[in-house]
Formats: C-alpha cells, sequence, structure tokens
C-alpha cells in the first residue's frame, strides 16, 4: 500500500471546467486522454466491440427468403421500397413499423436517462465509440498521454511526420470502413462491394462513402468532445429527465474534501484531511477534459473512466473505492448532510469516519429499489405499451391487399341489352416471396358478375388470378349488372380477395353506379 505523499502526481488540467470556460469561438485546447483500466473500462470494451461488430458485420449476414426475395438479413432495399429485418419485411404502407421503433427508441432512451443518466452518451452513442476506437489507434502509434503531449509540443521531424501520417492514415482507413458499412445496408453486400471496388457502383453509393469518411474522419479524429459539447442537443434535454434519484458520476466530496497533496505535513499541522489526495487521475483519463471534482457538468458524458482511476488510486493508499461514484442527488445530499453537520459546517471527513477509519454506517449508498419510481414506470409503461401494440399488429397482419379505384368517366355504361357495366382498377397485392394463387369474388350486388380483361375468362362472380412473389398486380376489372336490378339505383357491394393456399383474405367496399341514382 503507498502512503498518499507516494501517489503519482498527473499534470493535468481541466480545460473545460466551469472555472476556465472557454470563451466562445476560443482555439480549442487538446485534449490527450490518458489509458485508463478497471471495470467500466473493460465494461466500455465490450460495449465497443458489440457495438462495432453489429455495425460492421450485420449487412453480411445472410436470411434465406427464397429464390424470390433477397437473401440479406437486414436490408433497406430503395429500388423495391421494402425493408428486411430478418422474419419481417416491411412495405412502404406498413411504415408505421419504423415509426413504432423510433417512438421505442425515443421512450428508450428517456428511461435509460431517468435511470442510469446519461449511459448512452457514455457507452453507445456512436461519436463516443468512435473516439474511443480512434483513440485506441492514437496510443498505439503515438503513446499514451505524455508521449503524446510530448510528441505535440515536439518541432517537426520525419518522426513525428511519421507517426502522425500512419495515425491519420489509419483513421481515414477506419473511416472508409464506417461509410462502406453503411452503404451494404441499401443493397446485396457482396454484389456492392464488388461493384464498389470495380467502379460500378451507382454514383450515390460513392457519394455516401464519401460524406460518411469526412463526417467519420473529422467527428471522430479532429473535433472529438466538441461535438458533445457544442454539436449534440441531447446533454440539454437530459436535464430535464434526469431526479434527484438518477444515477449519475459524482465526485463525494464529503468523504475527498479537503483535498490535499500532502496528508503527512497536514497531519503534522493537526488539519483534517479527506481522501482525495489531488492526484488529477481523474482529470488525465477524461475524454471530456473536465475535472469532475467542479460537479456535475454539461460535458459530462458519464463514461465513467473517472471512477476507475480514482478507485485505483483509493486501491493504492488502502481507502475504499468510490470517491468517484454512481451515485444519485438524494444520496449525496443526505452524505452531504452528514459531512457538514446539517449544512452548519464546512466538510470534515471526521464525521463520516469512525474512530476505527471505517465510514459510518448512516452513509447512504445506491439501493437498485431506487429504480422503481414513478417517472420510471410511467416510461417503462409507455414503451412496454408501444412494444406490445406493435408486435400484436406485426403478428396478425395480413400479407394480403386489395385496393379498388371505381372509373370516373364514364362511372357507367349503358350496353345494348339495357344492362350497366361500371369498369374498375383493382390491384391485388401479395406481400410474400411466393407466387399465390388469389380468388377475387363479388360479394354481394345480386344478379352482378364481372369480367378480367386480362384473364379473359368469361363472366363469372369468382375469379382466379395469380399473383407473382412479394408483387403488385393491376387488373381491369368490369362489373356488370342486368337493368331489372340496375334500375334499383346505385348498390354497395365488395371485392373479396381470398388466398386459395391459407386463410388469407381481405376485402374492399364498392358501390356500382347506375343511372337511376
Ligand atoms: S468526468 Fe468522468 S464520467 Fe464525466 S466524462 Fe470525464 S471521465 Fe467520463
Ligand atoms: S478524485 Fe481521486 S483521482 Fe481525482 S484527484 Fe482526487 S484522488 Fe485523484
Amino acid at each position: 500500500m503507498l502512503d498518499q505523499n507516494e501517489v503519482e502526481r498527473l499534470e493535468a488540467e481541466a480545460v473545460n471546467a466551469a472555472a476556465v470556460r472557454q470563451p466562445l469561438y476560443a482555439p480549442r485546447k487538446k485534449i490527450f486522454p490518458k489509458r485508463a483500466s478497471g471495470n467500466f473500462r473493460r465494461f466500455k470494451w465490450v460495449v465497443m466491440a458489440i457495438t462495432l461488430g453489429i455495425y460492421y458485420l450485420t449487412p453480411w449476414i445472410r436470411w434465406d427468403r427464397g429464390e424470390f426475395a433477397p437473401d440479406q438479413a437486414v436490408l433497406v432495399d430503395l429500388a423495391n421500397r421494402r425493408f428486411y429485418f430478418f422474419f419481417i419485411e416491411i412495405w412502404p404502407q406498413e411504415f408505421f413499423y419504423v415509426a413504432g421503433l423510433l417512438v421505442m427508441a425515443g421512450l428508450g432512451l428517456f428511461l435509460v436517462t431517468s435511470t442510469v443518466g446519461r449511459a448512452w452518451c457514455g457507452y453507445t452513442c456512436p461519436q463516443t465509440v468512435w473516439v474511443d476506437l480512434f483513440l485506441v489507434v492514437e496510443r498505439a502509434i503515438e503513446g499514451d498521454r505524455n508521449a503524446r503531449i510530448k510528441l505535440d509540443n515536439a518541432s517537426w521531424s520525419a518522426g513525428k511526420l511519421a507517426k502522425r501520417v500512419v495515425k491519420h492514415t489509419t483513421w481515414l482507413a477506419i473511416a472508409v470502413a464506417t461509410g462502406g458499412a453503411w452503404i451494404f445496408y441499401f443493397a446485396d453486400a457482396p454484389t456492392l462491394l464488388v461493384d464498389f471496388v470495380t467502379g460500378h457502383a451507382v454514383p450515390e453509393a460513392y457519394i455516401t462513402v464519401a460524406v460518411l469518411t469526412a463526417t467519420t474522419y473529422v467527428f471522430g479524429g479532429l473535433m472529438r468532445e466538441q461535438v458533445c459539447t457544442y454539436m449534440c442537443p441531447w446533454p440539454r434535454i437530459q436535464a430535464a429527465m434526469l431526479d434527484e434519484n438518477s444515477l449519475t458520476v459524482t465526485y463525494n466530496d464529503w468523504r475527498g474534501e479537503p483535498r490535499s497533496r500532502h496528508a503527512k505535513k497536514a497531519a503534522a499541522e493537526g488539519k483534517i484531511i479527506g481522501d482525495c489526495v489531488d492526484c488529477n487521475a481523474c482529470v488525465a483519463v477524461c475524454p471530456m477534459g473536465i475535472d469532475i471534482r467542479d460537479g456535475q457538468q454539461l460535458e459530462c458524458i458519464t463514461c465513467a473512466l473517472c471512477i476507475d482511476a480514482c478507485d485505483n488510486v483509493m486501491d493504492k493508499i488502502g481507502k475504499e473505492r468510490g470517491l468517484i461514484s454512481y451515485a444519485t442527488l438524494s444520496d449525496y445530499n443526505a452524505n452531504m448532510a452528514i459531512a457538514t453537520d446539517g449544512g452548519a459546517a464546512a466538510i470534515s471527513p471526521d464525521r463520516v469516519r469512525n474512530d476505527d477509519g471505517s465510514l459510518v454506517g448512516t452513509i447512504a449508498h445506491f439501493h437498485v429499489r431506487k429504480i422503481f419510481r414513478p417517472r420510471t414506470f410511467v416510461y417503462f409503461g409507455a414503451w412496454a405499451a408501444v412494444g406490445l401494440v406493435m408486435l400484436y399488429a406485426l403478428l396478425v397482419r395480413d400479407r394480403i391487399d386489395i385496393n379498388v379505384l371505381h372509373d370516373r368517366n364514364p362511372q357507367f355504361v349503358l350496353l345494348s341489352d339495357g344492362s350497366i357495366r361500371n369498369g374498375y382498377t383493382v390491384k391485388l397485392l401479395n406481400m410474400v416471396p411466393q407466387q399465390r394463387i388469389f380468388t377475387l369474388e363479388l360479394d354481394g350486388l345480386p344478379g352482378g358478375y364481372m369480367t378480367i380483361a386480362e384473364t379473359g375468362a368469361p363472366e363469372s362472380r369468382v375469379a382466379t388470378v395469380g399473383v407473382e412473389p412479394d408483387r403488385l398486380r393491376t387488373l381491369k376489372v368490369f362489373v356488370r349488372l342486368p337493368a331489372e336490378a340496375a334500375a334499383q339505383g346505385n348498390q354497395d357491394f365488395s371485392f373479396v380477395v381470398k388466398d386459395t393456399g391459407s386463410s388469407e383474405t381481405d376485402r374492399y367496399e364498392a358501390t356500382f353506379v347506375t343511372p337511376e341514382n
């Protein structure tokens, strides 16, 4: 175990701290985050591997839908206006499912934020993940914090130039791969890859890759924390979703203050000091360039790397972990009240520790039951309700559809035998990737018969029609009513379409128009 005086002190200064807030339009102060190690860092590696893996590999997953539909598991088929997601196929008229998913994503974000603060920002936001990835490259080529600062301050040399060229080239390669992966979601990935590298892809593909390459490189490599601080609206919105029971990364100054770099000297002088040895390890690892000891800040993405850094320091000096921790405001306030004697005095670690140095039993700790509160129930209830409605709609949805348009001009034709004929454009939709045989039937309209121009079959009340896999078939249908039946005036009836291979059916209410209306 190290003495408090033996902890390494890092010359790290918060560049975004409230006390040194830069004016707008000031040149950016570079941040050189030190590599962190610990539980949260390991968790972030896992999340990073999963999210990047999903993004880059998903377009390459195959899903057999038969010979009439693409075999790419996730595909936005713009040419045929379809969205495929494994066994689900969404047609344009079913786009409300996608809207529902977006609503669920929004509500899920509210739920996560009200529970564990900005976990989205700290772990899964693409900006965070790609900046992390770019930092991995930077560290591998230029070294950790001190080496990077030294290199940055050094005058240009062949070595520095070589490192910078390798770094930016690798960043650009990642950026190209990122833009490249995106277009594979919109066409058959293996085919598009060959077309792309041989110069036969459509111009839109090259433009999309170029734009995404540029944004990934600039946002992830050059702008980094500035995107979160200045461009992203989420930090401004999320404050409304937090309450006193939301978890946020917190510096527990009730046990850390007064901080001291010279514990022995302070003890010799009879001063009471807290657990913070003012080593700046928490500042050095922060990718946002802030000092969490300044309190809650808009810039903090709650990545928890400062927790790892401080826990390592606490381990070294034999103190409990958690000087920086995930904590709720209500717990923090309760502990602060203990340390300050209800706010009547300055923080004194004496009040939070027993004589043997352990923390007093009245210290509040986070309990999982705090997650279950009205706000989170409302968010979860709304999220689950949308999900269940969508699931139900998905399970009972028809894969057959009929749409009918009555001829407008003329609305009816008087035939030589006195009967009346109406014309309709009937659209039959086969929404499965297999050929299907439908029957089209007149329901109602006694005495009425129909002929279908395309089939040439004799007049009947039921006709059989084949529809190609995953296609819409348009038919010109003439319905004829004898003179005596037509004398009753306009009549409502239905076109009914049925799949001969299943029980699926759909109907369209239509009107037969007569001169007697
Ligand atoms: S203060 Fe801590 S949690 Fe917040 S961004 Fe910096 S390292 Fe991450
Ligand atoms: S909070 Fe922890 S990591 Fe930060 S300066 Fe104090 S002891 Fe060091």
